[in-house]
């Protein structure tokens, strides 16, 4: 536990060495454990609710909840609420009830696409390109490029006849 809380801060911690830096040392995790406190306290008692911190007027008419969805990399659902910033994890007891409560926010998915199954794929992106074109289409693409491709080749011996008059 200790050396986690450590490591959060970051970086290399140095050693207390003088009377001084060890009071100070002291005097820090001091504040850490109330800060922690606190914020566990702000968790504890956040209804996890839109427009439920201190500084709203009005609660939200709806009851939405004030948590954030986002499907990770590891195909796992986590939650975050955007009051208290309590995490919340399919480990956590009441996970399944605010998951299923309405929220504001649709859930989010992790940028990359390596969870996606193949058929799942197809499923969801209609067939684009060349093979939602008919045959003709595909045709007269493929000779538009390959006269493009003439053009090119001839447009670059021109190129290299006139830089060769220089
Ligand atoms: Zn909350």
């Amino acid at each position: 536990m200790k050396k986690k809380s450590q490591m959060a801060i970051g970086g290399k911690i140095k050693k207390p060495k003088t009377k001084e830096e060890k009071q100070l040392a002291k005097q820090m995790k001091a504040l850490q454990e109330q800060i922690k406190k606190q914020t566990k306290k702000q968790q504890d008692d956040c209804p996890h609710l839109l427009a439920s911190n201190p500084l709203s007027d009005f609660p939200d008419m709806f009851q939405r909840a004030s948590i954030a969805w986002h499907r990770f990399n590891d195909g796992v659902i986590r939650g975050v609420c955007q009051n208290c910033t309590r995490v919340f994890v399919p480990e956590d007891k009441d996970y399944e009830y605010w998951r299923k409560h309405h929220t504001m926010n649709r859930l989010s998915e992790a940028a990359s696409t390596s969870e996606f199954k193949e058929g799942e794929l197809n499923k969801i992106d209609p067939p684009v390109g060349l093979d939602a074109l008919p045959d003709e289409e595909i045709f007269k693409l493929f000779n538009d490029l390959v006269e493009a491709k003439k053009l090119g080749k001839r447009l670059a011996a021109v190129q290299k006849m006139d830089s060769g008059k220089d």
